[in-house]
């Protein structure tokens, strides 16, 4: 409609007239849609709530589907489909239904699993150097020494995206035998199923002891059970204050990558934590019949408790290391007796059982060996780790053998080809506050 000037004001007055009216009835009908919805929300709250039910489901469906990818990612498929059938409600018929979806991906990479056929990977450390500067200062224990045998905080943390990146994959080392149905009482490898392209890997850590010689060159102090439940480094720093770190050692950074990156874990699994017995365990003096003893002793109970709910094991590392008796597998077997019993009285009591023997100076001994014998049958391991790098294991009936490789300055100065083929460039990793290693 066009307008001229001359009719614009009655048209305005028209059309104001005509929008009070229009005003009166929309405010009407208002009011009366109020009153109506008013009595409805009381007579069926149900509806007013329909929206809500909506938002309820789909945040019930979000959280299954959080769970279950967690589960997954850290290769427990069975039970993240448990997860994702927990609520079968949650499921519809659409075929881009996001649960049935999942279950259809999980499904298939449960069914994608290849048996590994490889060689045999088991890499361990020493308790880390936390304070390079300490460490290598030669006063006190020798810089050498731990410049061949130690790795630091700063390589540890290096290598493990590098591992992950090269596919491997933590995996329990109790996992890779079990018992041979053709003999009662022996032992054979395991079938091991992985994704397609992964590599099982075993990580060991010796002398998780915190040796007092060690305390004063940068190492941590001990193991702590945090009132998170979780278990933290002691360390006492250069200037002597004594604080709890999430870096103090091997177990926690572990811990901590995982917990980051559950796809470097086979359904959750850590690494051994090797003890010997004779200044007690885990930085506590249990073995020496001192006063608050027994306090100590439930206190590295309750962290091996921890840890092994964490997804690490313990083992035998000897308990008189320090004799020298075992150096170059020279010790007696008077010598293994008592070292076996006394393992077995002293640290086991509070660490738990376990079937794994890690040896001193990495020694190995003949199958027939009395000796041998002693610690296989007497002291009951039947995974026995001495150190060597053959990648492969060696069966012996009752036992299995598989040597490890150590990850230190050593082999990091001395087959840098090695670890550059199996594991990561070394120039990557070795620490510049390392002095240089000359042998
Ligand atoms: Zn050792």
């Amino acid at each position: 409609m066009t307008f001229n000037k001359g009719n614009e004001v009655e048209v305005n007055k028209e059309k104001s007239h005509w929008q009070k009216k229009q005003y009166l009835i929309a405010s009407a009908t208002l009011i009366v849609l109020i009153i109506l919805l008013a009595a409805i929300s009381i007579r069926f709250p149900i509806s007013s709530v329909a929206g809500g039910e909506k938002e309820r489901i789909q945040a019930k469906i979000a959280l299954a589907l959080e769970e279950a990818e967690h589960l997954y990612q850290g290769f427990y498929y069975d039970e993240a489909l448990e997860r994702l059938q927990q609520e079968p409600e949650l499921i519809t018929d659409e075929e881009s239904d996001p649960i049935a979806a999942k279950i259809t991906e999980i499904q298939n990479a449960k069914n994608s699993l290849v048996k590994y056929e490889g060689p045999a990977h088991h890499v361990f450390f020493h308790s880390l150097i936390v304070y390079p500067q300490l460490a290598f200062d030669n006063i006190g224990h020798s810089a050498k020494g731990y410049n061949m045998w130690m790795t630091t905080v700063s390589e540890f943390k290096q290598m493990l995206p590098l591992l992950y990146e090269r596919g491997y994959i933590l995996y329990p080392l109790e996992e890779c035998i079990e018992p041979d149905p053709e003999k009662e009482g022996n032992v054979r490898l395991k079938d091991i199923y992985l994704p397609p392209g992964r590599i099982p890997l075993v990580v060991s850590i010796d002398d998780v002891n915190y040796y007092d010689y060690m305390k004063p060159d940068g190492f941590a102090n001990r193991l702590v059970l945090g009132k998170d439940g979780r278990v933290w480094t002691e360390v006492i720093t250069p200037e002597g204050e004594t604080i709890c770190t999430r870096d103090g050692d091997v177990m926690p950074i572990l811990d901590d990558f995982v917990a980051e990156n559950p796809g470097f874990s086979w359904r959750g699994a850590k690494g051994i934590m090797a003890l010997t017995g004779y200044e007690g365990a885990l930085g506590y003096r249990i073995t020496d019949d001192l006063p608050d003893e027994a306090k100590w002793q439930q206190e590295v109970k309750a962290i091996a408790d921890v840890m092994k709910d964490n997804g690490w094991s313990f083992a035998c590392h000897s308990y008189t290391h320090n004799s020298k008796w075992f150096r170059e597998g020279k010790a007696t077997l008077k010598q293994v007796i008592y070292d076996t019993d006394r393992w077995k009285e002293k640290i086991e009591p509070f660490v738990g059982k376990t079937n794994i023997y890690i040896s001193p100076f990495g020694f190995l001994w003949d199958n027939n060996d009395p000796r041998f014998r002693y610690i296989i049958e007497n002291g009951g391991y039947n995974l026995f780790c001495p150190v060597g790098n053959s990648r492969k294991f060696k069966i012996n009936g009752d036992n299995i053998v598989m040597p490890r490789v150590n990850l230190d300055g050593y082999t990091m100065n001395m087959r840098p080809e090695e670890v550059k083929t199996y594991y990561f460039d070394v120039d990557m990793v070795l620490s510049p506050e390392r002095p240089p290693l000359n042998l």
